[in-house]
Parts: C-alpha cells; sequence; structure tokens
C-alpha cells in the first residue's frame, strides 16, 4: 500500500510520520513545519533581543548542527538581528573528538558564522584521554560533564558573548526531570525546564529545542552531520543512559510522554521550607558556587594532587574541610589560566 498525501500540502505524497503527533508530511512540510515550531519557541519565550551576540554551543553532533543550521537561517529569514558564532570545546578524546570538530569546522564554513574552539588542555591543564587515565572509566563523565560547562562559559565570556544557545532537545529535559526526581535533587529540579537559565548572571543560556524531539531533529536535513559517540570511548555506565531507555521506551508506547514529563517539571510547586543552596562564586575562580570552591575547582585540585576522588559525589552541606580543599593557592598551578578570565561568570551550574 502506497503513502497517504502529506496533510499540511495535499499535494505530494507523504515522506514521513512525525514522531511527536503522528502526522503524515511530505519532506518539504515537516522542515516548514518543523523551522515553524523552532521560531515560535523562540518568539514565545522571547529568548533573543535584537543585536546580540550569541555563542552556539557547538559539539558537532546532530543536536547543535541542526541548531546551528536553523539558527542561521531563522536569523536571516525573520531578522532578528543576531551575531552568531560557533563555540567548541575540545575535552581531548582521542578518536571521538577529532573527528566531531571536523564537523564543525565544515559548519562553520557551511554557515558563514566564525568558530571558536578552546580545549580542556588549555584550560585545566589536563586532557580527557589524561584523567581517565587516573580516574579509569567509572567517573570520567562527571569530570567531563563539569569541565565542559565551565569551558563553555569561559569561552562564551572571552567571546564578549551576550547569551549560550545550547541543543539540549525535549528527550534532554525529560530524561534530566526523571533524574533529578530519582536523586531527590530539588534545586536542579527546580530549575531544569527553563528555557532560560542564568539570567542574574553574565551569561544566560537558553534552549530553542526545548520542545523538539530528538527524533525530528535527526530528520531535519538527513545527512547534514555524522553521528558521534563518545559513548563506547568512556562512558559505558552513564547513569543517564538508564533514564533515556525508559523515556524511549515510554515515548514508543505514547509520543506525547516526553512533552507531558516537562510539563509535570514546570508545575511543580516547591514548598516555602524547602532548603535550596544559596549561590555565591568560587573562591577560586569566581564561577557560581553554593560552596566555598566550585566543582570544577575542587575536581581539578583533586587531580592535580594526585587524588582525583576528592571531588566525586555529591559535596552539597559539606565544608572545604570535609572535601578536603586546600584554601590556599599554592597547589594548582593549572588554575593559573582560569583565574586570569577578568569577567566573573555566574551562567547555571547545569541545565
Ligand atoms: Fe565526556 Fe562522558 Fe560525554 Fe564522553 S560521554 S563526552 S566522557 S561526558
Amino acid at each position: 500500500m502506497g503513502r497517504q498525501m502529506c496533510e499540511l500540502c495535499k499535494d505530494r505524497r507523504a515522506a514521513l510520520i512525525r514522531p511527536r503527533n503522528r502526522q503524515q508530511l511530505c519532506q518539504q512540510c515537516f522542515f516548514v513545519a518543523f523551522e515553524n515550531e523552532i521560531h515560535k519557541t523562540i518568539v514565545d519565550n522571547r529568548l533573543f533581543k535584537p543585536g546580540e551576540r550569541v555563542a552556539i554551543a557547538a559539539s558537532g553532533g546532530k543536536d547543535s548542527t541542526v541548531l546551528a543550521h536553523v539558527l542561521t537561517e531563522l536569523n536571516r529569514r525573520h531578522n532578528y538581528g543576531l551575531d552568531l558564532f560557533l563555540l567548541s570545546i575540545d575535552e581531548g578524546i582521542t578518536g571521538y573528538r577529532d573527528d566531531s570538530l571536523e564537523t564543525v569546522k565544515r559548519n562553520e564554513i557551511q554557515y558563514g558564522i566564525p568558530l571558536e574552539v578552546l580545549s580542556y588542555k588549555a584550560l585545566y591543564g589536563w586532557s580527557m584521554d589524561e584523567i581517565v587515565r587516573e580516574i579509569g572509566r567509572k567517573n570520567n563523565c562527571t569530570f567531563c560533564g563539569v569541565f565542559r560547562r565551565q569551558a563553555l562559559d569561559r569561552g562564551a565570556a572571552k567571546m564578549k558573548a551576550d547569551k549560550m544557545a545550547t541543543g539540549h532537545n525535549a528527550d534532554d529535559i525529560a530524561e534530566t526531570v526523571l533524574l533529578n526526581i530519582i536523586r531527590g535533587d530539588i534545586a536542579r529540579l527546580s530549575r531544569c525546564t527553563a528555557i532560560i537559565t542564568g539570567e542574574e548572571g553574565a551569561l544566560p543560556r537558553c534552549k530553542p529545542f526545548k520542545y523538539s524531539y530528538e527524533k525530528e531533529i535527526v530528520l531535519y536535513p538527513p545527512s547534514m552531520y555524522y553521528l558521534y559517540s563518545c559513548v563506547g570511548t568512556y562512558s559505558p555506565n552513564a547513569y543517564r543512559g538508564y533514564a533515556r531507555e525508559f523515556i524511549k521506551d515510554l515515548e514508543s508506547i505514547r509520543p506525547r510522554a516526553i512533552l507531558d514529563i516537562i510539563k509535570s517539571g514546570e508545575s511543580f510547586r516547591y514548598a516555602l521550607t524547602t532548603k535550596m543552596p544559596e549561590q555565591g562564586t568560587c573562591e577560586k575562580c569566581g564561577y557560581i558556587s553554593s560552596q566555598k570552591w566550585c566543582k570544577a575547582c575542587v575536581l581539578l585540585d583533586g587531580l592535580n594532587r594526585g587524588l582525583p576522588r576528592l571531588g566525586i559525589g555529591r559535596t552539597r552541606g559539606k565544608s572545604s574541610s570535609a572535601t578536603g580543599i586546600q584554601t590556599d593557592n599554592s597547589s594548582s598551578d593549572k588554575q593559573t589560566s582560569i583565574r586570569n578570565d577578568k569577567r566573573i561568570l555566574k551562567p547555571s551550574l547545569d541545565f
């Protein structure tokens, strides 16, 4: 049996069934619908202001590659007036990052927007390959995630960005809601569904794909990117993977489950008695932190002292002495590049 006609144009044969609502569309109508939905998300949530300089966090993966393409296109089509550039982090993971950075370099040429690449090695004095040699493959994602978040903020500050756009999609956000419930992390749960975070600081982050399904991002112009994954390299046991599998199972039975989990996360109300961490700044590097030192400085200090497991696990409520933090700066020459940043950053710790 042949495919039915596109439900929108009624002129061409449907080429796909939209995962989010089972609508049967031709390829052209799907692209237009997808782009219009992102435009609506941007406008309805006032994600950008005319004249803003926006860093697109670019990993070379599917989400950020499609984000770079769509933002460039919408910026031109709707005259957003944004000054866009690509910002990439080289974690120093042999066999993964080298290839994906090539994609980002191609995007630079394709979309005609500049690219800035910062490496863990330059910022922290350690590549992920070196960190894994110290810590093994169990907790390496903790280092990588914390360092990347801060590295992106530092790169954006260096490039004088007003805002950062990330490729987090609806699946990512639904996973994060579930993970924060499972961990009982009320502080993160309270902010993980926000489409803009860190507005109180120097560098707000926004998520134009907040309501976009991963399966639709993959469908949007196919063959624009290659699927790179570090999973086979360094994250065989990443906790998030279990939540991802669970969400995928739910989605296969009821596609709306993804948006409904986000809606539930948005609708939670928190008791006034819930104790939230007070945000301050890290004494060592000036990055936002609810502790004396931010997580990146704690992890880095552990690495530099030959005690890489020092900062693993929760530090909430622990004093610096409990985490073994030295309060003098003498031990960490590798902190120098961090402290040299003049701008005090107050982005969100995560999304
Ligand atoms: Fe880094 Fe882990 Fe992601 Fe690999 S899977 S890039 S080690 S956070």
